[in-house]
């Protein structure tokens, strides 16, 4: 199943020549390494695209850049065609912040153990600015697949994909365009994994949300996302249509990738 078309809308977030250097040795070392080289990347309005690769390509090194987490060396990130790092407009670095979340690989370790479900998402709330009632916070919990009752629930009282399943829920508290979910799925068994996947695909089919999927395990790719990036050595080397990309990949390093999905 796809999302409409939208060839003829620009992209919800373009980006443009994104180099991330890492300073190595101690403080002042003159020794650099390149985790991100002029990426360019183009996330749709209502699309899930995929960014595999290996561990150390860079997957996590983009996805913080674009949450602005990072502070890249180079290059432009656009949401909306508006360059998002140097834009002067008042208020623009936090419309951003709010428009696009991330959803990281470990649910508990982003989810402080001595707070109850409620609190998580009543504060995601609040950086914003925003309160929230109790209707929508039981709405908020019932779109991500949870019970109303587990807004009373402390993290270790959840399993693991109930806690990715919040960790969701907080970042569609504020309403975000874009989710850059990095390996939201790798720590939970295959059974739990398809429901994150199924549930990500049901926020791009009901709310039109974008979605930028992070992961090692193409399966996954292949089953939830429009289109997939290769990311390798800090390089985007191919993309395009998943199902065509799996099926006929170009770049010896998407085929050793392929090589290795049982
Ligand atoms: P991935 O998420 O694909 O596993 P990362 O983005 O985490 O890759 O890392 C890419 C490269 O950048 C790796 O070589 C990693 O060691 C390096 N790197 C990532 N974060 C830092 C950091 N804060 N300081 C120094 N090097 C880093
Ligand atoms: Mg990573």
């Amino acid at each position: 199943m796809t999302a409409p078309a939208t060839a003829t809308r620009a992209p919800l977030l373009s980006v443009r020549g994104l180099t991330k250097d890492f300073r190595t040795g101690g403080l002042f070392s003159r020794d650099r390494h390149r985790a991100l080289n002029a990426v360019d990347l183009d996330i749709p309005h209502g699309r899930i695209v995929a960014l595999v690769g290996e561990s150390g390509s860079g997957k996590s090194t983009l996805a913080r850049c674009l949450a602005r987490l990072e502070q890249p060396n180079s290059g432009q990130v656009l949401l909306d065609g508006e360059d998002v790092l140097r834009t002067q407009k008042r208020g623009a670095s936090r419309a951003y912040r709010s428009a696009v979340q991330m959803v990281f690989q470990d649910p508990f370790g982003s989810l402080n153990p001595v707070h109850r479900v409620e609190h998580f998402l009543r504060r995601a709330l609040l950086v914003h600015g925003r309160t929230a009632g109790e209707d929508e916070l039981r709405e908020l919990i019932t779109t991500v697949g949870l019970t109303e009752d587990m807004l009373q629930s402390y993290p270790h009282e959840l399993s693991g994909g109930q806690r990715q399943r919040v960790a969701i829920a907080r970042a569609l508290a504020v309403d975000p365009r874009l989710v850059l979910a990095d390996e939201p799925t790798s720590m939970l068994d295959v059974s739990v994994r398809i429901g994150i996947l199924n549930l990500m695909r049901r926020l791009r089919e009901e709310r039109g949300i974008s979605l930028l999927y992070i992961t090692h395990d193409l399966a996954s790719a292949r089953y939830v996302a429009d289109t997939t990036q290769v990311l390798f050595a800090g390089e985007l080397v191919e993309g395009g249509d998943s199902l065509a990309l799996m099926n006929r990949p170009a770049h010896p390093y998407t085929q050793l990738l392929l090589s290795a999905v049982p």
